[in-house]
Order: structure tokens, then sequence, then C-alpha cells
């Protein structure tokens, strides 16, 4: 089984520092490999996220915003095959939970109402969501699909609101609780067949500090503090296909799954 744990705008400049506060992430980096992606493309979520699982470059997909000319963006306009509609054609078990490349976030062969229409904003859709996507988890690993994708969107809110406050290491340490109950309480690591990818689609860093700003400074929740950086985090465990890219996920779910391709 392949699981890919997907943490949307999770960082090693907030995690490596505090390792020995985090001991699911210390303890992954230890059995798995560690790595940073640098993001050659824009790092904006709907399109970060639309590539690491259609396989292509943001110029291919054409997928940038959530929302154009005042409609949201449906799964059915964008004009790609998703890794999971390719493997179930081919017989193959996926499930795909809360993925944010839309708003509100997609699921696929899973029943799940997303948090706050994926945009949660306040400490109790926080919590909730963390709840919800981790149950949800735990429901969906004990089904064995071949392939389970699962995002939290929750970072990504607490940190554009609180980057550099105390409160974003506490909301780190209860996602390393639920991350830990799900990859070791559950057994899945005790089977060497399982890989694993967990991965972010960018990182984060001070606002105005940012390469690229993602996001209005004033918006109706309130004034910004942190924005999109573009490194990203990756750990993998019993992975040897070479991840650099968002998009290697989906070719190295292709080739995992599929075999080679015959040239
Ligand atoms: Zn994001």
């Amino acid at each position: 089984m392949i699981f890919v744990l997907g943490i949307d705008a999770a960082t090693w400049t907030v995690i490596k520092p505090n390792l020995n506060q985090l001991p699911t992430f210390k303890r992954l980096t230890e059995l798995g490999q560690a790595k940073e992606i640098i993001l050659q493309e824009k790092p904006v979520s709907p399109s970060i996220w639309c590539g690491m699982f259609c396989g292509k470059t943001p110029d291919e997909h054409g997928h940038f915003d959530f929302v154009i000319n005042n409609e949201i963006v449906k799964r059915e306009d964008i004009k790609v095959d998703f890794i999971w509609d390719i493997l179930e054609r081919e017989g193959k078990q996926v499930r795909a939970l809360n993925v944010p490349f839309i708003v509100p976030p997609y699921s696929f062969r899973v029943d799940f109402k997303p948090v706050g229409f994926g945009l949660p904003t306040n400490e109790k859709e926080w919590q909730e969501e963390l709840e919800r996507v981790s149950e949800k988890t735990k429901e969906l690993l004990a089904q064995k699909p071949d392939l389970l994708i699962v995002v939290y969107t929750l970072l990504d809110r607490i940190q554009h609101f609180h980057w550099g406050e105390d409160c974003v290491l506490d909301w780190y340490r209860k996602l390393d609780e639920k991350v830990g109950e799900i990859l070791f309480n559950t057994g899945f690591l005790d089977n060497r067949q399982n890989k694993l990818i967990i991965i972010s689609d960018h990182g984060m860093c001070s606002f105005g500090e940012a390469r690229v700003q993602t996001l209005p400074q004033k918006t109706e929740w309130g004034e910004l503090k942190g924005d999109h950086h573009e490194n990203a985090i990756l750990i993998t465990v019993n992975v040897d296909y070479p991840i650099e890219r968002p998009q290697d996920v989906f070719w190295m779910v292709q080739e995992e799954l599929e075999g080679r391709l015959t040239s």
C-alpha cells in the first residue's frame, strides 16, 4: 500500500528546530529520508496539489486558482486525469481525502464533508479538521486500499494568521500526535511493504519576505502574518523513487502500481 500524507504549508522552519517536541516527526526523520523540495513554480496551493496528483506542470494543467471570474473552479473544469482516475480504471483501489486543489477540498470514493468549506478559520474549526480527518484516515487505512491520499489544510490557515507566534508550534504538536496515531499505533509502518510519502505543497515565511505574494495582506479574516515560501517538506519511508518536484509523487505512484511503462 502507498500512503501519501499531505500537510498543507508544513515547513522545516518550524519542524527542524523543534524535533524534541515533535516525537512523530523525529521518529520519521530517523526511520525514513527527510528532504526538501524547492518549488520552481509559483507556490500556490491549488496549482501544486493539482500537479502533484496529475503529474503535469502548471503550464500543462492550467489550474492556478480556487476562483476564476467569481466562479468556484470545479473538478470538471480541470481537464486532466488524476492518479485516482487512472488507477481505478485499471482496477486498483484508491481513496483520496480532503485534497485542496479546489474548494471545498476534493475526496475520491470517500464520503467526507470538509470543515469550514476547506478554509477553516478559527481554533474550533482547526481542531475539528484535525480530529475528523484523522479519524477518517484511520478508517481508510483499515480498508487497505492500494493508494491512500490524505491532506490536512489547517497549518496553512494557522500560519497565515499566526506566523511567528507560539501557538503555531502548539498546532504542529497536536498534528504530530495525530500523525503518530495514524502511522505508528495502527501498525502501518510495521509492514515493510508499505510506502509512505509525507509532503507539503509549500512552506511559510513572514508576510513580505515571500518571493511571491499569494494573498492580500488584509483579508476578510484580518491581517495576515505569514505567506507561502517555495520550500516544501518531504519525508519518505520505503520509497526509492527520486522525488524532486511535486509532480514526482504522481510518477512514483504510477511506477509502483502500474509497473514500468514499456517504451
Ligand atoms: Zn497550501
